[in-house]
């Protein structure tokens, strides 16, 4: 195929020229492990230290409150297990949404199974939630409330500092999970009142396979992995030092140079043109939203019949939908902003880069177009009155 056109950002990204000139250099030249004392190791772990420093002024935090990790998930999992362990001689009520992240969501429910009692908030039609309902469902035994700053299926930005202002208020400990958000929309780990932030390196340019956790001052998390003590002790394993200096240069451009409003501005061309297609809705928060991220759903349509089609064309995107033990469950994401199962199947997402050209949007906006034609001419189900 020669024409590709990549609008599945959210999913992963393209490591950018700054991560990978960041990068190459630990792989030969500077190869040293960062415990070693000599000066080669000297110097990796020099080069993490300035890491630590660029990825903590990119959150507004201290370098000395961002720990290191091998993912998004690695670093939720250790956030809210080691939050929900420290914490258990207090409580053991955990709050968190509907349309969290399975880094998250699956997280909970362990946590649920092992002991811990689950309150699990509803969201409305935008995928936000409600600051009384989550007043209401805290309670004398709550220890801790996990809300994500920003969706990766709809792209809706949450309150996130609204949220961290309630659960201060009373003492919570509250973590959000900024994968999607951090690079895309401001995230000061100050403003936002938490305790907790995740990010991952291949949402933002940099490679897979690494993380961060902001834990703030004062927290004190037990060590997630018990081992030689590198990252203070906390999470111990040998740190990948390319993969690190590559986050931090990735962060490092995406905040100064990435053309936020450009990628907006094609996202809306996109949204307008595809909102033209009979029985099509965007779907998420249509202000309050991810500058990259177009979401819809299409009456009648199969999601994974669309991106198989779309495929064809060069197109990648993504649905909703996850086959899960066998079934073709539609996204509960979805399902949490109350489309039903039917409407929920004919999801797609498209999210951009600082490469979408205007001409990509239109060719998409033209095959998308037609293949939900196609389809709906092929449907059983599809009724055009
Ligand atoms: N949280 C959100 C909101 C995500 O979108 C993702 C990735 O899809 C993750 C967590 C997991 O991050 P990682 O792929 O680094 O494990």
């Amino acid at each position: 195929m020669d024409k590709i056109v990549y609008l599945d950002n959210a999913a992963t990204t393209q490591v950018s020229k700054a991560a990978l000139d960041a990068m190459l250099p630990f792989f030969n030249d500077r190869y040293g492990n960062p415990s070693s004392v000599y000066s080669v190791g000297r110097d990796a772990k020099k080069a993490i230290e300035e890491a630590r420093e660029t990825v903590a002024k990119a959150i507004g935090a201290r370098p000395e409150e961002i720990y290191f990790t091998g993912s998004g998930t690695e670093a939720n999992n250790w956030a809210l297990k080691s939050a929900a362990q420290a914490n258990m001689g207090k409580g053991k009520h955990l709050i968190t949404t509907a349309i969290e992240h399975p880094a998250v969501f699956n997280t909970m429910k362990f946590l649920e199974k092992v002991g811990f009692e689950l309150t699990v908030l509803d969201v409305d039609c935008n995928g936000q939630v409600s600051l009384d309902e989550l007043s209401d469902s805290i309670r004398e035994d709550t220890i801790l409330i996990s809300v994500m700053t920003a969706n990766n299926e709809i792209g809706t930005i949450l309150p996130i500092a609204n949220i961290g202002k309630i659960a201060r208020e009373k003492g919570i400990l509250f973590h959000t999970d900024a994968v999607q958000a951090v690079g895309s929309i401001d995230v000061n780990v100050a403003d936002m009142n938490v305790d907790m932030l995740v990010l991952s390196g291949h949402k933002l340019g940099a490679v897979k396979g690494v993380g961060a956790l902001y834990i703030k001052k004062g927290v004190k998390l037990p060590a997630f992995i018990h081992g030689g003590g590198q990252e203070r002790g906390l999470r111990s394993g040998t740190e990948n030092v390319p993969a690190i200096a590559g986050l931090a240069a990735a962060i490092e451009y995406r905040i100064s140079k990435l053309p936020l409003e450009a990628i907006e501005a094609k996202r809306n061309r996109l949204i307008e043109g595809l909102l033209k297609i009979p029985k099509s809705a965007l779907t998420g928060d249509p202000i309050n939203r991810l500058p990259g991220i177009a979401s819809f759903v299409f009456e009648a349509i199969e999601g994974e019949s669309m991106l198989l089609m779309l495929d064809h064309f060069g197109i990648c995107g993504s649905s909703g939908s996850a086959c899960s033990s066998g079934s073709l469950d539609p996204s509960h994401v979805l399902l949490a902003i109350g489309l039903p199962h039917e409407i929920a199947h004919g999801s797609l997402r498209l999210s951009l880069s600082e490469h979408t050209t205007d001409e990509e949007i239109d060719y998409v906006i033209e095959k998308l177009t037609d293949v939900v034609a196609k389809l709906r001419a092929m449907s059983p189900v599809w009724n055009e009155g």
